[in-house]
């Protein structure tokens, strides 16, 4: 039996893939990549595709980037790894310098963790921690929160989140209980925590059927936040893009409004930038495009130039604050994950940040997604093809069954499914979110890169909807 048959056999027989119905899987033919370079990834038979989604969100400047592939190497004889808890290492403290410098005003402290759930579990339990640290500190002090009537109503003090429908926040049970994909969502429901949830911003989905623009589903959220924000601790969202949800981009100002909203009401305000943060936007983080700054930021994917897992969570001095006191005050923070600041991430991580500032990343997007843009123009008047949105890097090209009434395809369909195997194909791989085909390729790609991207996706989606 040749190998690429024999690795596939194996990799049927031993391997349960995530998000991935096993049955389809062992059913079908599948490719196994061997090697990847620049913006491309090489199977095991040599064939060559362009990589269209950056590996699930997370390549930067390519694949076998030489500076980062070097940077791993440099670390890689010194210490793979050593732990934080108890001893500081060398790149892990160079990291967080830059992180602190490179972030949104006022972000000053980095808690390592290993990748976008594990970040999320970590600003939800700092937030909680916090209001419980200030609870004790500050009853019956001036803070509005805190107010006499709160305190005998019995109800516990901001203990609760706010998130939005369509988040998502990771797979672990904390980040599931602040996401808002019934698909993926809903069946752990016993198992997971109340939050409170806002309509999505972006007003084509939203349940509560608000007209187009950003005033109704501002009116909804304050309207929660006005009635419960006693009770709650923070509010999450993905800032610019709620991205798993299928890229839905947030009316201008939104964010901003948020921002305000949260400060009004005293409730902290976590931006998850897993999936948008490190130029994917085409600004280092989403927040910079409305100009704010969050409490609380969450970083994985992009981090390392989508090399090694490394997230962090950063907060500013003053949550950082309410965990210090004395030992026996027990206001320390007990979480910590085991591979927590490993050196190799981090140097990886370091390099990747180098190579923004050494190649000019940030700048030399605005080419790139002005061309981007430009491309997708065409897609309108693909019959099946019913929105597109774009932020920077990041493109969701929805299929419907009638464009007027955006009536959707069935899901046994399985049209997004259809059309990444015609791109495959053709030579680009994609990932699907249901029928909503999603670009998301390095920032290193090039313009040739991004035609191609186009052309094989306008063409897939072309021959699948036919
Ligand atoms: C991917 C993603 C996560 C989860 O990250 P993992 O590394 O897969 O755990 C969290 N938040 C957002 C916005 C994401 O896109």
């Amino acid at each position: 039996m040749d190998r690429t048959q024999e690795l596939i056999n194996w990799d049927k027989q031993y391997i349960w893939h995530p998000f991935t119905q096993m049955q389809d899987w062992v059913e079908n033919d599948q490719l196994v990549i061997e090697r990847g370079e620049g913006n491309y990834l090489f199977d095991t038979e040599g064939n060559k595709y362009l990589d269209g989604v950056s590996s699930l969100w997370v390549t930067v400047h390519g694949h076998n980037k030489k500076e980062i592939n070097q940077a791993i190497k440099e670390q890689l004889d010194k210490i793979a790894h050593s732990t934080l808890l108890g001893l500081a290492n060398v790149p892990s403290i160079k990291l967080a310098k830059k992180l602190v410098e490179i972030s949104p005003p006022g972000l000053n402290k980095v808690f390592f963790s290993d990748n976008g759930s594990t970040a999320v579990e970590v600003a939800l339990k700092i937030a909680f921690q916090y209001w419980q640290s200030r609870r004790s500190d500050e009853v019956g002090s001036r803070d509005p929160d805190f107010s006499p009537a709160a305190k005998t109503s019995g109800q516990k003090f901001k203990t609760k989140f706010l998130t939005l429908v369509n988040a998502y926040h990771g797979d672990t049970i904390g980040s599931v209980s602040v996401g808002g994909i019934d698909l993926f969502h809903k069946m752990y429901k016993p198992l997971l925590f109340k939050a409170f949830k806002a309509p999505s911003p972006y007003c084509y989905r939203c349940p509560e059927k608000c007209e187009k623009g950003s005033e109704p589903c501002l009116r909804h959220l304050e309207n929660i936040i006005k009635k419960h924000h006693q009770g709650i601790a923070a509010m999450i969202v993905e800032p610019m893009v709620q991205a798993a949800a299928g890229m839905l981009v947030m009316p201008k100002g939104y964010l901003k409004a948020v921002r305000r909203l949260c400060t009004k009401y005293n409730i902290l305000l976590i931006c998850d930038e897993v999936a948008t943060g490190f130029g994917r936007t085409g600004k280092m983080f989403a927040c910079e495009r409305e100009g704010i700054s969050p409490d609380i930021m969450c970083v994985a994917k992009g981090l390392t130039g989508g090399y090694l897992p490394v997230a962090a969570t950063l907060t500013t001095d003053e949550i950082y604050n309410a965990f210090i006191g004395k030992h026996k005050e027990k206001k320390t923070f007990y979480h910590g994950h085991t591979y927590t600041g490993n050196p190799l991430g981090c140097a990886a991580a370091l390099a990747s940040l180098e190579v923004f500032k050494k190649d000019n990343v940030l700048k030399k997007m605005k080419a790139l997604t002005n061309y981007l843009s430009k491309g997708l123009k065409q897609f309108r008047n693909l019959k099946r093809v019913g929105d597109i949105r774009q932020c920077g890097m990041m493109v969701g090209i929805e299929l419907v069954k009638d464009k007027n009434t955006k009536e959707e395809f069935p899901s046994s369909a399985r049209i997004g499914h259809k059309i990444i195997l015609e791109a495959r194909r053709r030579g680009v791989i994609l990932r699907p979110l249901g029928d909503v085909i999603i670009l998301m390729p390095p920032l290193s790609i090039t313009i040739k890169e991004i035609k191609m991207l186009l052309e094989v996706t306008f063409a897939s989606i072309k021959k699948v909807t036919a």
